[in-house]
């Protein structure tokens, strides 16, 4: 389950890890006391969908030299401004596809001075069996651009399960990103906030990305993507509250009512299969013969009559 980059700072907050201030709103009508609240000089209005690249995402319909998704504005009336027509829009970003997504929420946020922009992520690494934290000081940008055309610059360092997180992983983390002296001390503290919050609730991926030193020398993490494994939501209620269904496929919410593994997908040919193996294995040869897949369904290897 995916939740907004308010609430994945919001969760972060609550483990002590460092992130801007923000209030996130509904109505355009809000935007102004927001402004007020946080009081600027600089803040940023910035669009909050299930979806990264939304800096660089058009709306539709907008004119060619159109701000994107993440706005930053310098007055109060900038922000409402924008609010306004950035609100109930629709947002095309390299992740929502070409229909877009629609903006119901927004996040207004204090503005940053940035003196560099970092990437870290944190995931569970298939090849150690457990947590890996992976970082590089290409944040910003697009990390699969990163990974293609200068893979050395991005750095894996796992965490054994047995030990935890320890001080080395700290260290490897601030090296990976250049740091030194008080700002190493910084990254090693984050690290450690960091792995706090992913096994406490049971996150499958974790992405910071940017993760800023600010003009003033501190480390803040300027956005969140934050995934959690469905199998554990039953034990954090706190987090499933988080759940936004307006951003789920309609068909997948109907689906998982019935315990069924769906999942909505492009194509023309309809698939229903017992068994997640056989259901994949049903899709590559489709896909072999040429043909796209309409939807993954799992009904389950012990499907019942009923089923
Ligand atoms: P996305 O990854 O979906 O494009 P981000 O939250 O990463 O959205 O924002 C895009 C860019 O906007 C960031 O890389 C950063 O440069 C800038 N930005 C985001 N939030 C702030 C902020 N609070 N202050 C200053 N700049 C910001
Ligand atoms: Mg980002």
């Amino acid at each position: 389950m995916n939740i907004h980059e308010y609430q994945a700072k919001g969760v972060l907050r609550g483990f002590g890890v460092p992130v801007s201030r923000g209030v996130a709103i509904l109505d355009a009508s809000e935007a102004e006391g927001a402004a007020r609240e946080l009081g600027g000089p600089v803040w940023v209005v910035k669009s909050q969908i299930h979806a990264g690249g939304r800096g660089k995402g058009t709306f539709v319909g907008a004119a060619p030299d159109a701000k994107g998704g993440v706005r930053v504005v310098k007055s109060v009336e900038e922000v409402a401004k924008n609010a306004a027509e950035m609100l109930g829009a629709t947002l095309v970003t390299v992740q929502t596809g070409p229909a877009g997504k629609q903006v119901n929420r927004l996040y207004i946020e204090e503005g940053a001075q940035i003196a560099a922009e970092f990437y870290l992520s944190m995931l569970v690494d298939r090849a150690t069996g457990g947590v890996a934290f992976v970082v590089s000081t290409e944040g910003g940008m697009d990390i699969e651009t990163v990974a293609h055309d200068t893979p050395e610059k991005i750095h894996t360092i796992p965490v054994d399960p047995a030990t935890g997180v320890m001080p080395h992983h700290g260290r490897a983390v601030a090296k990976a990103l250049g740091l030194s002296g008080a700002q190493a001390k910084e990254a090693g503290a984050l690290t450690e906030k960091l792995y706090a919050a992913f096994v406490a609730k049971d996150m499958s991926l974790l992405e910071i990305n940017p993760l800023v030193l600010t003009g003033d020398g501190r480390l803040v993490c300027l956005d969140a993507k934050m995934a959690f494994d469905s199998n554990a939501l039953y034990r954090h209620p706190d987090v499933m509250e988080l759940r936004d269904e307006t951003e789920e496929d309609a068909k997948e919410i109907e689906a998982s009512k019935h315990d069924l593994a769906y999942i909505a997908l492009d194509g023309t040919i309809g698939c229903m299969v017992n068994g997640a193996g056989l259901a994949m294995a049903t899709l590559d040869i489709i896909k072999l013969y040429g043909e796209e897949p309409a939807n993954f369904l799992d009904v389950g290897g012990g499907a019942s009559e009923e089923k």
